[in-house]
């Protein structure tokens, strides 16, 4: 799989974002080293910590189906007033990606300008590592 054609997974899963509070919908699509794919999208809730971000819905999914080892992560997000933006995942989510493999790469931008950065970089010093 490209890393196009994850940030289209990511895209596709977005438009099923649960965000009536914050209006920021994002998608994320995690490909897993055995090559299966897991999405996710945010999920808010009236009492916000109660909410999940995208990120670690897909995360969460892909563990709960018994894969611990993942090669990238497409993120989209989008907001009225950010839109063209890169959205890039949380401390909590980088941290719990890392958790499993720091040396993730995570995918942003979009199909037509994509960016891409390490895991690593995104969050030096990770807790645990
Ligand atoms: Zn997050």
């Amino acid at each position: 799989m490209t890393d196009r054609e994850l940030l289209l997974a990511a895209q596709e899963v977005r438009k099923n974002a649960y965000a009536p509070y914050s209006d920021f919908a994002v998608g994320a699509a995690l490909l897993c080293e055995d090559g299966r794919v897991f999405t996710g999208c945010n999920v808010e809730n009236h009492s916000y910590p109660a909410g999940c971000c995208a990120e670690r819905v897909a995360l969460f999914s892909a563990v709960a189906a018994g894969v611990r080892r993942f090669k990238a992560i497409a993120v989209t997000g989008w907001q009225r007033d950010v839109a063209g933006r890169p959205c890039m995942p949380c401390g909590i989510c980088r941290q719990a990606l890392s958790e499993f493999s720091y040396d993730l790469r995570v995918i942003t931008g979009t199909p037509d300008d994509i960016l891409t950065h390490n895991l690593q970089e995104l969050l030096p010093f990770a807790f645990g590592m």
